[in-house]
């Protein structure tokens, strides 16, 4: 029997703000003692995956592999990789993103190159100029990740990859084209690496996160299960303005524990959505972390490009 394999959104599943979620070492040690094939999700382009494994080792969650992380860094070099041998890039974004296209032999060129690749990261009013300039000069606009900004603290967030495509979207008049969670690409190539891990086919696939509209929207699209977490961005109150539903809403991922270690599901882990009436709608106004087509500024080409 093939077994369900997962894939699991990191902040906001696993930790927040550099803290463990109580009860997730737990699960992961279940998904190892089990022999669930499983990888760790992130659109964070930053770091690497060796970076991770680190960053998770230190939150005390011990022998995971780099092999199981799958970032939107990776994903924008697998993309780039397949569609486009031999492109050339103008990156703006950090260590993850710059060794991700490294490895798949994808030439920096701050001249006339092929794309404007956008991650996550600080940037400079300057490296946006000369990303501007690059766009001017025909390069498309490819972004890791749509998140226009994420989460640092309970109280705190920070702009995201999003914000930054959306700042050159509006200098030059180009649309960008967003990898990472939920495009279809990152869900696609997912699968695949969860195969790789399994060394062999993959039952159901069961996403598992805290945001509806990259973690949810995209297991939905990809036909896979989306299992909701309350632990982080996202609260229960909000779930019923999407059109698109998790299969399940869970308290955290401790909630799945037991299933895995016994294989029996419980009622309680049912989605309340479906249960009744489900949960009242939300005030109006709410900010979506991330919404690729809420908004579109048209902007005319400048006389100069014709
Ligand atoms: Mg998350």
């Amino acid at each position: 029997m093939t077994k369900t394999g997962y894939l699991i959104d990191m902040d906001g599943v696993i930790y927040r703000e550099n803290q463990l979620i109580p009860g997730a070492r737990e699960f992961v040690d279940a998904l190892q003692a089990m022999g669930f094939p499983f990888l760790f999700l992130t659109n964070n382009s930053a770091p690497t995956p060796e970076d991770l494994a680190v960053r998770l080792n230190h939150l005390g969650i011990q022998g995971i592999s780099p092999r199981q992380f799958y970032t939107s860094a990776l994903n924008t070099a697998d993309f780039l990789g397949e569609t486009h041998p031999g492109c050339t890039v103008f990156v703006i974004g950090e260590g993850g993103l710059l060794t991700a296209l490294h490895e798949h032999r994808i030439a920096s060129d701050a001249i006339r190159p092929s794309y404007v690749v956008v991650g996550e990261g600080s940037v400079s009013m300057e490296r946006l100029g000369k990303a501007h300039e690059c766009l001017e000069r025909g390069a498309r606009l490819l972004a890791t990740n749509p998140d226009n900004w994420c989460p640092v603290g309970a109280e705190k967030t920070r702009p995201g990859a999003g914000a930054t495509a959306a700042f050159l979207e509006a200098s030059s008049g180009r649309r960008a084209y967003y990898l990472g969670k939920p495009n279809g690409y990152m869900f696609h190539r997912a699968r695949q690496k969860l195969q790789e891990l399994a060394l062999g086919p993959v039952g159901q696939v069961a996403m598992i996160g805290d945001t509806m509209e990259t973690d949810i929207r995209g297991a939905v699209e990809a036909g896979m299960y989306g299992y909701l977490v309350l632990s982080g961005s996202t609260a229960l109150e909000n779930v019923a303005d999407y059109v698109y539903q998790p299969t399940r809403i869970l308290q955290s991922v401790a909630d799945l524990t037991e299933e895995v270690l016994t294989g029996k599901a419980s009622d309680r882990l049912n989605s309340p959505v479906f249960a009744g009436e489900g949960p009242a709608i939300s005030r109006p106004g709410h900010r979506h972390q991330t919404d690729v087509f809420a908004f579109h500024k048209p902007r005319p080409r400048p006389a100069m490009t014709k």
